[in-house]
């Protein structure tokens, strides 16, 4: 595998496609989108450090409907994703970290399908600032509110009124495309029941590996 940097909007796979890498990130945060014939878009999933992100492709031949979108400067281990189909194969060992891995994205897919359907948007905003968080290991994120939008299947007005309601609240601060999280338990009050189940998930990912131990902030989420 190489080392690679990643940059914001950098474009990982597209919609029926094999990926040509497989990447497993090593900082920052990747986005699984879903994209409508009238071009509107929300986010399916999300992928910190915690797996491989061309998870879905490996299992079958099944075309995958997605586009994944790196959200911020990233690192990622890469290597041809047809040498890692070949391992997949041959390892049990690998084969079985990257199910749980697949097991865990899908019930996160079903939870924010739900979301994007039954709350609001303020609450969807302060849910997906928190999972970036815990992802991304830091409170201060670049992210601009058209990418927002799409992130949350919302108007770019929708989201500017909500995060425009969290920085009232004095929750975030947001300014050219800065965002600062500068009270997480505040936020986590607003945001939706989804934070919490996806965060159980995530916590429990790999239970006990060191990746998670090592993980101070969502330690101290948990606690
Ligand atoms: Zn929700």
């Amino acid at each position: 595998m190489r080392t690679v940097t990643l940059g914001p909007r950098e474009i990982l796979y597209e919609p029926d496609e094999t990926p040509k890498f497989a990447h497993f990130l090593t900082s920052g945060v990747v986005s699984i989108v879903v994209s409508m014939a009238n071009g509107a878009s929300t986010e399916v999933g999300i992928w910190g450090r915690e797996g491989l992100v061309e998870s879905f492709h490996i299992l079958g031949n099944a075309r995958i409907p997605n586009r994944c979108i790196v959200q911020m400067e990233s690192t990622a281990l890469r290597m041809p994703f047809k040498e890692l189909q070949k391992e997949f194969q041959e390892s049990k060992e690998l084969r079985d970290c990257i199910l749980q891995g697949v097991q865990s994205q899908s019930a996160i897919l079903g939870q924010l399908a739900g979301c994007n359907r039954l709350h609001e948007a303020e609450a969807r905003l302060a849910r997906w600032l928190l999972m970036v968080r815990d992802r991304n290991e830091a409170d201060t994120f670049l992210i601009t509110q058209e990418f927002l939008a799409i992130m949350l299947g919302s108007r770019r007005t929708t989201v500017t009124a909500a995060a425009g309601e969290l920085q009232r609240k004095g929750l975030i601060r947001y300014s050219r495309g800065r965002i600062h999280i500068s009270d997480p338990v505040g936020l986590e009050n607003v945001a939706c029941e989804c934070y919490g189940t996806v965060r159980e998930l995530y916590a429990s990912f790999y239970c006990g590996a060191p990746a998670l131990e090592a993980n101070e902030n969502v330690k101290s989420n948990l606690a």
